[in-house]
């Protein structure tokens, strides 16, 4: 039976609210009683269909909704075989500033085409033999479908960030029927529930070469794309183009209908409006900013100096495998610079606002309140006043962005 929560399967973890909608339950549990239904209102809804369930537990155990461990003995840094933590950053053996060399990767990538860089440079070498990533749904612009992609080309075709959830890990379910070698490229809590899936699972220990975090701030309902359609004055139905980044850097969000209808908004303009109205509870109630579990991570490398360049990507290294692939794949797929623990803090000081102060603030004010909270040992809780006033104004900012999205009532 599953006991890390205590619970028999993870109805009662999605019910409390603290599902991630990373998909990890969906490929692992044995008997497929566990479905991820997209709605533009919520993303991925997870349920359980209780006349297949036998209450095995599996599901809870590789679940990482309820937290995880992040303290310096946790079963998962055995990994990081001794390499330096800090808080926020996490464990790392060597930090850089980067970008792909080919320009146009670097171009059309969110940050610097890192990650579409090392993925294709990893086919290239045959130490893959195809990447669990993920693209706007060609049937659907506002829904965020993972895949497997096996060809440089199909890796290209999901560059980009994508501000929207995906339940990525339902993709394992692939990688345990199909044999090869893949890499997976997630946001922190896809990698959680998959270094979970990997510690109960032979097949995904052997199958799944490295894994590829990208840093996370929070992700986003669906719902935040088709309210930013309404305000354009475009049909969300009609949504041909969806593209959140690039090309370029930071790149815009841009819209563009079947009929040629088109509208472009700043990063700056369009994100806190996304963070208002549609960043879910959970991802409000998540510290891990930087894929701590992840081989690697990538994020951006906000810092002045780059602006009006093509792009920068913050990449963290931080396992013996994360080192030897690098390796494997600079100068030729990836051109790097060294850079320091405080440079990759300073790129990411919004982010790290966002995942302390305002999580210790949130944390705070859902168990004054009585309401389940994640469980993460190793993350400071202690309040300050200032963490309690960004947990207040991060609620109000949330009240009033959910107001505002009625202004925009749903097409769908
Ligand atoms: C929801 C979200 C929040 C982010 N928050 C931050 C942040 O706070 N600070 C920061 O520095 N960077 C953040 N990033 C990361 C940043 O936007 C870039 O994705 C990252 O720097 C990689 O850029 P790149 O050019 O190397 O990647 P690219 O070469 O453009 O490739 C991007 C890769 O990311 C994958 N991907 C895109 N969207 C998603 C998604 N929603 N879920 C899982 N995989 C996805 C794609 O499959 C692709 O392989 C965030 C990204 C996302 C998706
Ligand atoms: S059968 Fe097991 S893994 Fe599947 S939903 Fe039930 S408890 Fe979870
Ligand atoms: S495994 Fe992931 S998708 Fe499933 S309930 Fe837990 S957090 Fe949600
Ligand atoms: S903020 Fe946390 S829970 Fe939300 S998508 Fe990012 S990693 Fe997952």
């Amino acid at each position: 039976m599953g006991d890390r929560a205590g619970h028999a399967n993870i109805g009662g973890v999605v019910g409390s609210g603290l599902c991630t909608q990373c998909g990890t339950c969906v490929s692992l549990c044995p008997r497929g009683a566990v479905t991820a239904e997209w709605s533009v209102r919520r993303g991925y809804s997870v349920r359980v269909d209780a006349a297949l369930c036998n209450d095995c537990g599996i599901c809870v155990d590789v679940c990482p909704g309820e937290g995880l461990d992040f303290t310096p003995g946790a079963w998962w840094r055995e990994e990081n075989d001794g390499a330096p933590v800090q808080d926020f950053l996490g464990p790392w053996r060597r930090l850089h500033v980067g970008w792909a060399p080919d320009e146009q990767t670097r171009y059309r990538g969110a940050s610097g085409g890192i990650a579409t860089a090392i993925l294709q440079g990893a086919l290239a070498l045959d130490l893959i033999d195809a990447a669990i990533v993920c693209r706007m749904d060609p049937e659907n612009s506002m829904r965020v479908q993972p895949l497997i992609a096996r060809t440089a080309e199909e890796i290209a075709e999901c560059r980009g960030s994508k501000y929207n959830v995906v339940a990525t890990n339902t993709m394992l379910r692939r990688v345990l029927d199909e044999p090869g070698r893949y890499a997976l490229v997630g946001l922190p809590c896809h990698i959680q529930g998959f270094r979970l899936a990997q510690a109960r699972s032979a097949r995904l220990r052997e199958r799944v070469a490295f894994t590829l975090g990208i840093f996370c701030a929070s992700s986003f309902e669906p719902r935040a794309t088709e309210v930013e359609a309404l305000r354009a004055g475009l049909d969300p139905g009609e949504l041909a183009r969806v593209s959140y980044r690039g090309p370029g850097w930071p790149g815009p969000l841009h819209l563009g209908t079947r009929a040629g209808d088109a509208s472009e908004s700043a990063l700056s303009t369009y994100f806190p409006r996304f963070v208002r109205n549609a960043s879910p509870l959970r991802c409000r109630l998540c510290p891990d900013a930087l894929s701590e579990l992840a081989d690697i991570s990538v994020g951006d490398t906000w810092l002045p100096r780059y602006e009006g360049t093509a792009g920068v990507s913050d990449l963290v290294i931080r396992t013996a495998r994360g080192e030897r692939l690098v390796d494997a794949l600079a100068p030729g797929w990836l051109t790097l610079f060294a850079s320091t623990p405080a440079e990759i803090l300073q790129t990411q000081e919004e982010t790290r606002q966002m995942k302390r102060d305002r999580y210790r603030g949130r944390m705070w004010l859902r168990k004054i309140s009585g309401r389940p909270v994640p469980r993460n040992p190793g993350i400071a809780h202690e309040t300050s006043l200032r963490d309690r006033w960004a947990g207040i104004k991060d609620l109000a900012g949330e009240a009033r962005g959910r107001v505002e999205g009625r202004r925009y009532p749903s097409r769908s």
